[in-house]
């Protein structure tokens, strides 16, 4: 059995009549890559910073290794490193003076102070721009010189807010790729993003986090689970050109399709559609394409199209905003 090395227990934190972050409780395990998402103003930051003892919870407690970490911040802050959403380094240093500073503060001195410099340099890809001024350089060399900044301590724990916001493709999958080193060294992540598309590829658990409470926790193919029993088909005409006649054919198809068992949804697009059905079974799938083909519909494509796991976080929040309405009346 995998024991808790943070344990986030009923954490309540209010702004005026704001509820960031609301009853929420969840736990990270020993080298597990965990993705926080939620829109904004959903309460990610400021759990995070909870963790990292930077905010206070009015009620509620965080467990590092079963201590509170609000009676061991000193150890907990260099333990848990914390990567804000939002760095702006300091004016007029190099990246190489910028990063000593911090080493200096983390008690590296001398020789040793520039071996972890440059060890943590040369992991993010920091050592090609070290003698430029840490203000100039690019949206994703400061993302990396965040990140060198973070590890110079080698804590345990990462929390990276937002760490691929304005990050173009090839950096956030540079950044990917460093999660996934980072986590075969065995540090534990929690990463936030309102994105769900950036973190499921690579994150062994999922938090979706709704006006301050955690609305789903699992893996990514319990999430697929969630919305499994629904399935999404596409459907083509065979039509050189879209005619007067090619929108006449696919309203009777969608006539057609509508009259047939639980299809929802239908949604034409020129001479394509798409269409969702409930629970189907591959010979009942098999039945309404032979329907199609004996009413005489031209089809060039017909398939299933695999759920889009944003699709789930979608649902998962219309949800439970439904819940809500439902517990204010
Ligand atoms: P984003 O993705 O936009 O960063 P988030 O999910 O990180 O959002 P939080 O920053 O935690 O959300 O904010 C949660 C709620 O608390 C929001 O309504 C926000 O406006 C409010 N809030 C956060 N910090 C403060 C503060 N210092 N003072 C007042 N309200 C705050």
């Amino acid at each position: 059995m995998t024991t808790s090395l943070v344990k986030v227990e009923n954490l309540h934190r209010s702004f005026g009549t704001v509820r960031a972050v609301d009853d929420v409780s969840f736990s990270m395990h020993s080298g597990e890559i965990i993705g926080f998402i939620g829109a904004n103003g959903a309460g990610k930051t400021t759990t995070m910073r909870i963790i990292a003892t930077l905010d206070t919870a009015e009620r509620g407690t965080v467990l590092y290794r079963g201590k509170d970490t609000r009676d061991h911040q000193h150890e907990v802050r260099r333990i848990i490193g914390w990567m804000p959403d939002h760095f702006t380094p300091y004016n007029a240093m190099t990246t190489r003076d910028y990063l000593k500073f911090f080493a200096r503060a983390y008690g590296f001195t001398g020789r040793e102070q520039i071996m972890r410099v440059e060890e943590v340099a040369d992991f993010t890809g920091v050592k090609s721009f070290m003698d430029m001024p840490a203000r100039k350089v690019s949206k994703g060399m400061t993302q990396r010189l965040c990140l060198a900044r973070m590890l110079l301590s080698d804590p345990e724990v990462l929390l990276l807010d937002e760490p691929a916001a304005g990050l173009d493709p090839a950096a956030r999958l540079e950044l990917k790729n460093l999660m996934r080193v980072l986590a075969d060294e065995g540090k534990t992540i929690l990463i936030s993003s309102h994105i769900l598309n950036e973190l499921e590829s690579f994150s062994d658990r999922l938090l979706f986090i709704n006006q301050g409470k955690i609305i789903f926790s699992g893996n990514p193919s319990e999430l697929r689970r969630e919305i499994q029993g629904r399935s999404s088909f596409f459907l083509e005409l065979a039509a050189d050109t879209v005619t007067d006649q090619t929108a006449v054919i696919m309203l009777r198809l969608k006539e057609f399709l509508l009259c047939h068992g639980e299809i929802a949804d239908v949604s034409i697009q020129a001479k394509s559609l798409t269409f969702e059905c409930p629970a189907i079974s591959d010979s009942e799938i098999a039945a309404l394409l032979k329907l199609l083909i004996n009413e005489g519909f031209p089809l060039l494509q017909f398939r299933r199209q695999e759920q889009q796991l944003e699709n789930a976080f979608v649902e998962i929040l219309a949800r439970d905003t439904k819940r809500g309405e439902h517990e204010m009346v």
